[in-house]
């Protein structure tokens, strides 16, 4: 059984929406109620707290102190304990920081909803005017069906048939989404995922993951940011530069001292919430889309293993971004690499990937990052920096330094290339320089 996560777009009407922000408002309510008496009990000496155990509590006491929570489904209160005890157990693991209290924002919010309660349907069941009358028939949507509500909307069809694990129902912007956990048989996921079209047999590749938030495969292809991202990347800047512009309290005393965010304010802060959604959007799609060619054309890759988030601290907030969506493709590429009986080698943080020449094998350790052009001081080879990264990488599955160049076959690269462009990512050729190969 394979684990798999969709998220599928809600179409919910007015009278929806009201409820779902209920909900998210109850859920918050829980959560908090929950992480404040957490932290009490433990101050009062109480050890092993469970917040299984907090919710009986709360559900004790919600009649009388919470009564309104009664208008949603219990699943909004219930599920933000199971949300609590995963922040308390990734803090404990020292993955995560102390949970902290969840803030009422516009546009946000969340609750999770267990698998066994989940209603899926073929036809909107709420419609009584729709009994009898055949809609929907073509099957393109579903309706997902919450309790106290009824049937909501989906804007498609799930995709997988599998057991239904849980949901979580949440508002990003003005829009809402269903976030589906399932486990799949492997079979179903064969089915649903595209499989390699030519046989990928012993193909290896070498991918260097640049600073300059390009892709270079040691056959030569470089993969740039796509296009759109980096336009709307522009405008979210020149936004939120705008944003700052507007009236809102900037620091803690202006918020005491009671100053109102502008309707401006609110209105440009919408459209840059909805603006941010749209990027992630494109990212998203770009990176899968390149994790699954790269995964189902080779046979084995070699990908440097860097410490993302080390790498966030260090660097400044502009580089932070990328760096995420770097650690997000290496994450898919070893998920996907694993389903498709891909090895994957990763390079050691203190691998010399970049400082050493492809030619001959000699290290240049005082390479600085401007240099752009990787210049061997021993061999005299001349070659793009990235390109010279990614043939070192790929080194490390051949075990051999000093090749002529990439490995593929002129049909297994067209072939490669070609199910780029069906997937809309645009590649271009690495400026390979003048190589000049010497023998130690
Ligand atoms: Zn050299």
């Amino acid at each position: 059984m394979i684990s798999i996560a969709h998220r599928i777009e809600l179409k919910p009407n007015n009278k929806q929406k009201t409820y779902f922000r209920k909900a998210f408002g109850c859920a918050r309510l829980a959560y908090n109620w929950g992480l404040a008496e957490w932290d009490k009990q433990y101050k009062e000496g109480v050890r092993g707290i469970k917040a299984r155990n907090l919710r009986k509590e709360f559900n004790a006491i919600k009649k009388e102190q919470f009564p309104f929570v009664k208008e949603v489904t219990k699943w909004a209160t219930d599920g933000a304990f199971e949300d609590l005890q995963d922040a308390y157990d990734r803090f404990f693991k020292h993955l995560a920081d102390h949970p902290t209290f969840h803030k009422k924002r516009d546009g946000g919010g969340s609750f999770y909803m267990g698998g066994c309660d989940t209603v899926l349907s073929e036809t909107n069941r709420n419609l009584k005017h729709l009994k009898g009358i055949e809609h929907n028939k073509d099957g393109k949507h579903q309706y997902l069906g919450i309790p106290h509500l009824g049937f909501v909307k989906m804007a498609e069809h799930l995709r997988f048939n599998g057991h239904l694990n849980s949901v979580r129902i949440s508002q990003n912007g003005d829009r809402f989404f269903a976030s589906f956990s399932m486990k799949i048989t492997e079979e179903e996921y064969v089915r649903t995922h595209p499989q390699a079209l030519i046989d990928k047999q012993e193909r290896k590749v070498g991918i260097d993951m640049g600073v300059h938030n390009a892709i270079i495969l040691s056959d030569g292809i470089k993969i740039d940011d796509p296009k759109p991202l980096k336009q709307n990347l522009r405008k979210q800047k020149r936004l939120s530069r705008q944003l700052s512009k507007r009236q809102h309290a900037r620091t803690k005393q202006e918020r005491l001292e009671g100053v109102k965010k502008s309707n401006n304010y609110k209105k440009l802060s919408r459209r840059l919430g909805n603006l941010d959604r749209h990027i992630a959007n494109i990212r998203r799609d770009f990176t899968q889309k390149l994790t699954t060619v790269i995964t189902t054309h080779y046979a084995e890759i070699a990908i440097e293993d860097l410490n993302v988030k080390g790498m966030q601290k260090n660097h400044r907030l502009a580089r932070s971004v990328s760096d995420v969506a770097m650690g997000e493709m290496r994450r898919q590429i070893e998920y996907k690499a694993a389903f498709n009986g891909v090895s994957v080698t990763k390079a050691d943080r203190f691998y010399p990937s970049s400082k050493t020449c492809s030619c001959c094998g000699a290290i240049k350790s005082d390479l600085t990052l401007k240099e752009r052009t990787y210049i061997c001081p021993a061999c005299g080879a001349v070659i793009d920096r990235d390109y010279n990264a990614s043939l070192n990488l790929l080194g490390l599955i051949t075990k051999t330094i000093g090749m002529d160049g990439p490995e593929s076959t002129p049909a297994d690269l067209a072939a490669l290339l070609s199910r780029f462009t069906v997937n809309g990512i645009a590649t271009s050729k690495v400026e390979t320089g003048k190589q000049q190969k010497s023998y130690v």
